[in-house]
């Protein structure tokens, strides 16, 4: 890693299907100022998201009281596909975008580098820097939310694989011919854990009996989605379709964790995303021991550690700041 000047600042996006958050970063890593706004008005025009990406640093860096002409480099994480070397997001259903040449048209537009990564690559990258995979050489990361994304690393470097497509564990089959998934496949760990995956059967779980108490939670707070804080009151009012659900999801997740265990031999598996960071163990936890029950070296129970991200949802700006930080 090139050693930076430490009086440096950079930006780092993290860009998700509902929400962005754009941090200002030292090259050390403390947040001067972090902004966020909402994706699901720009959802489907990368160029209009290019525009409110640049607008929400720009916003950042007048609370840090930086100038962003002055940023030694922005770095964006975003939920896809991603040509690192092109800086183009090749495909982000989440995002609605196909093949967005987002590093040249943020870089015109800010006037300084910009570097891209998927955003669970730069958590991963966050988490590793400053949180819960610190010091750690071999490690997995798994993010739940509408989907589900993933990061490796391996001797401390992230793996890309020959093509730079490596890390798409949520798109790894764990239940032959189960639920179609977003890519078209069926049974991928995604179309069975991810929260859409869990709101989906939550529904269909209401429609053949009793109504869950999260689809009236969601009526009652506005919310046209099953999200983290949803499914985290539903828990608290023992929902038994709730329970069930994320129970099976959780089971999923752990079959998941097992087989990358298995291949990688890592020392970390760390989970995060949403419903992770506002659940913390009560989600981590029964995925661990799913996880355990599936290990081929029995062993490894006392050395696997799999546990919770620890930077929440800082970790992918962070992240991203670091790796304009390391990349520029
Ligand atoms: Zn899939």
């Amino acid at each position: 890693m090139p050693r930076k000047d430490s009086n440096e600042i950079y930006a780092g996006v993290d860009l998700g299907g509902t929400s962005m958050i754009a941090a200002v970063v030292t090259a050390k890593g403390r947040i001067l100022a972090s902004r966020e706004a909402s994706t699901e008005a720009v959802k489907g025009d990368w160029a209009a998201a290019v525009d409110q990406i640049a607008d929400t640093i720009q916003k950042a860096c007048r609370k840090a009281r930086v100038r962003p002409a002055t940023l030694s480099g922005v770095g964006v994480g975003a939920a896809g596909a991603v040509d690192i070397v092109k800086g183009v997001v090749v495909s982000a259903p989440n995002l609605g975008w196909s093949d967005a040449p987002v590093t040249r048209a943020l870089s015109r537009k800010l006037g300084v580098d910009v570097h891209l990564d998927n955003d669970v690559h730069v958590a991963l990258i966050g988490e590793h820097a400053l949180g819960a995979a610190r010091g750690a050489k071999n490690a997995v990361a798994i993010w739940v939310g509408t989907g589900i994304g993933g990061g490796i690393l391996v001797d401390g470097r992230l793996h890309y694989g020959s093509r730079g497509s490596a890390g798409e564990i949520g798109h790894m089959v764990i239940q032959v011919d189960g639920p179609i998934c977003g890519c078209g496949r069926r049974g991928c760990a995604e179309s069975l854990s991810s929260r859409t995956a869990m709101e989906r059967d939550v529904r269909a779980l209401s429609e053949a009996g009793q109504r869950s108490a999260a689809l009236r939670i969601m009526d009652e707070i506005g919310k046209t989605r099953m999200t983290s804080s949803v499914i985290q009151k539903a828990i608290d009012e023992t929902d038994p379709i709730v329970l069930q659900v994320l129970a099976r999801a959780q089971k999923a997740i752990g079959v998941l964790v097992s087989n990358l265990v298995n291949v990688l031999d890592p020392e970390l598996v760390v989970i995060g995303g949403g419903i992770a960071e506002r659940l913390g163990d009560l989600f981590v936890g029964p995925i661990r021991q799913f996880a355990y029950e599936g290990f081929i070296r029995q062993s490894d129970r006392e050395t696997v550690r799999i546990v919770t991200s620890t930077l929440g949802d800082r970790a992918g700006a962070l992240g991203a700041a670091f790796m304009a930080r390391d990349r520029s």
